[in-house]
């Protein structure tokens, strides 16, 4: 047995534990009393029980016995590597972290410090080393903190959070009848959740932790019979566990860590209420791990309501890739041009479906708004001056193509569902390319085919080269206007001014 036996050791002598012996290094509810945060300050310093108060159903989290979750100890070789070994270490493997007391990297299974149990899997599976995001994730998700991981399918992060899983599960009392699990993964895809099963089931098989996979488009029945027998870990997609829970098949009690699997893709797919509500039903002390490909504003904001003094680790360099289902067109001009340019395209273009179209401030939304509609334009706006039943009906009339055409900053458009947007288009070039990706991916959606259209001014050059590159990955035409940007030069005067001179509408070649 290893020297961290006594913190992580054999799954039977720590689950035979009762809950009120787990005294070291558990952290009750007086962590989360408005303590300091790190570098990254997730959660702003604000306790974690005031975001989560928009509950939909009330459950009593109070005087839930404390829990153990940090169960890291450095091993030597992992204290001895010296800072500038620890940077070069994260340079190659292309490791970046934020956080406040970030722990080293480590770069052998046997640093970790798992239990044998654990061990004997990692060997069977034929593994040889860990990947970036498991040396470096491995040691963070064990010290029991708040994680947030920016990596991709195939980076081996089911593992980076499912293994410190197991750990977490057998320092915890054993489940007794009528318990919730104690570990909860949530992920968008039926398709995702059946691969973290088929890897919860081959390394927690050795400890007997049991686990059920729970999805929608399936009978109930068999799903229902798992819960009611007990598992430790339960793999969700949003919309089946919440009708679970509302059946009072299961409840989230004991649930002491959480997962969330791949949550720029549950945002896009319009599942923020179910996981504020499926969030609501668990103890704030929990430990969080947040997963997510990209790092638009959407998914930070909401790390930002459900994670505390969280690490970040991120993996390469965050890729930015526009669906594919978009065509994307990308129109140099000047400031002065933008509004006829916008009604000729419209003139090109409408036809009932639904426009959204993006600004930089509430005041030119307004502005231009106004504007549309003296022109005889279905035009309405929504931003953040506006009223929360002023946005709702707006966006009613929107959804219900009363007002095909909708304005919007990118704050009032933040979270919107609306599907069967045909048009985007960047009035306004916003203040980052995620942004732009964000924006664009409004349309396209489920299969559907969108179109984005955008103007982009002198001001915005900085923004050229990357730009660039997401239309070049998604294989769109670039502009020579463009690409000169891109390699630094300025506007040419002639670019754009020639196919207004022309009268030609927008759906020609005046867009790359
Ligand atoms: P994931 O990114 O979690 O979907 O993992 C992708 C694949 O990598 C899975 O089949 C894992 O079993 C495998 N994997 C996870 N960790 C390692 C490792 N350290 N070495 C080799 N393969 C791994």
């Amino acid at each position: 047995m290893s020297r961290y036996d006594g913190r992580m050791g054999d799954p039977g002598s720590y689950r035979d534990r009762k809950s009120d012996s787990f005294g070291s290094g558990s952290t009750g509810y007086g962590r989360y009393s408005g303590g300091g945060t790190g570098s990254f300050d997730v959660g702003g310093g604000r306790s974690r029980p005031e975001f989560e108060n928009s509950a939909l159903s009330k459950q009593d989290l109070d005087g839930l016995p404390p829990f153990e979750k940090n169960f890291y100890i450095e091993s030597p070789d992992v204290s001895s590597m010296t800072e500038p070994e620890v940077e070069d270490y994260r340079r190659r493997r292309q490791i970046t972290v934020e956080g406040r007391d970030v722990p080293k990297p480590v770069k052998n299974f046997r640093d970790v410090g798992f239990p044998d149990y654990v061990m004997q899997e990692i060997v069977k599976a034929g593994f040889v080393e860990p990947t970036p995001i498991q040396s470096q994730g491995w040691p963070m998700a064990l010290k029991g903190r708040d994680l947030i991981g920016i990596a991709e399918t195939g980076s081996g992060k089911t593992l980076a959070y499912l293994l410190p899983a197991i750990v977490h599960i057998n320092a915890q009392p054993i489940l007794s009848p009528g318990d919730g699990p104690i570990v909860l993964v949530l992920a968008p895809t039926r398709e995702l959740a059946v691969q973290i099963q088929q890897e919860a089931t081959k390394f927690g098989s050795s400890s007997k932790i049991k686990n059920t996979c729970i999805y929608g488009g399936v009978p109930k029945g068999p799903q229902v019979r798992d819960l009611q027998k007990g598992v430790e870990i339960v793999i969700a997609t949003p919309g089946r566990l919440i009708d679970m829970l509302e059946s009072h098949v299961t409840n989230l009690r004991r649930v002491t860590y959480l997962v969330l699997d791949e949550a720029d893709r549950m945002l896009d797919m319009g599942f923020e209420p179910q996981i504020r509500k499926i969030i609501s039903q668990i103890r704030p002390d929990r430990q969080t791990l947040y997963w997510s490909a990209t790092w638009p504003k959407e998914v930070e904001q909401l790390a930002r309501q459900f994670l505390y003094n969280a690490y970040k680790v991120v993996i390469g360099s965050i890729d930015l890739k526009a669906n594919h289902a978009i065509r994307q067109h990308v129109e140099i001009v000047s400031e002065s041009q933008k509004y006829n340019k916008l009604v000729k395209l419209l003139e090109d273009i409408m036809d009932g479906s639904r426009i959204l179209i993006f600004m930089d401030t509430k005041k030119g939304c307004d502005q231009i708004t106004r504007q549309l509609r003296m022109d005889g334009w279905p035009a309405l706006s929504i931003h953040g001056d506006k009223s929360q039943a002023e946005r709702d009906w707006v966006l009613s009339e929107f959804r219900a193509g009363k007002s095909p055409i909708m304005t919007a900053t990118d704050v009032a458009a933040r979270g919107l569902d609306v599907k069967d947007v045909k048009f985007v288009i960047n009035y306004d070039f916003p203040g980052s390319l995620e942004d732009y990706v964000h924006r664009i991916g409004r349309t396209g959606r489920a299969g559907a085919k969108g179109t984005a259209y955008t103007f982009f001014t002198a001001a915005n050059a900085r923004f050229a080269k990357e730009l660039i590159a997401i239309l070049e990955e998604a294989g769109q035409k670039v502009s020579p206007e463009l690409a000169a940007m891109g390699r630094g030069a300025p506007p040419s005067a002639s670019g754009h001014g020639s196919f207004r001179d022309r009268g030609r509408g927008f759906g020609g070649r005046s867009w790359n």
